[in-house]
């Protein structure tokens, strides 16, 4: 065992971060997601989500869950809503915040793989969501500390 004399060794730091995107973008985010969750296909979960992504050119694109018998193949709507917007738009995808919502009006914070396909195009995007109480708003940095890069 080593002893580390005082005020030497590692230290931890936490960061707050506090980056929100203004109530009238979230609204109209939160509005084209749940245009968009009106075409999910969700035969087995009868779960319907819907995304609406905001881009850094003040672009907004969409997307549903679109279920699969084989269940595993099935894709969120954060990612159609992604993948859509790569498909309009190019592969020049800057995300500034997204939001999540659902038919059933419960907690949906996205799932891990969504929230590490934001953080490839948004790695300082504010992720909108619904909590028990709340529309919350959380930096991609909070739902994926230390998401993965290749760079
Ligand atoms: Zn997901």
């Amino acid at each position: 065992m080593v002893d580390s004399p005082a005020g030497r060794g590692c230290s931890t730091f936490i960061v707050t971060v506090t980056t929100t995107i203004p109530s009238e973008q979230r609204d109209k985010l939160i509005q084209a997601a749940r245009v968009a969750m009106q075409n999910a296909y969700a035969p087995y979960s009868h779960f319907k989500v819907g995304a609406a992504l905001l881009t850094t050119k003040n672009e907004i694109f969409s997307g549903c869950n679109v279920e699969n018998a084989s269940y595993g193949l099935t894709n969120c709507a954060e990612r159609t809503a992604i993948f859509s917007a790569i498909a309009n738009a190019g592969p020049d995808l800057a995300i500034t915040a997204i939001a999540v919502v659902n038919d059933q009006n419960v907690p949906c914070s996205p799932c891990g793989a969504c929230r590490q396909v934001i953080y490839e195009f948004g790695p300082d995007a504010v992720v909108i969501f619904q909590t028990a109480n709340e529309w919350k708003q959380s930096h991609i940095n909070e739902l994926l500390p230390e998401g993965f890069r290749l760079q």
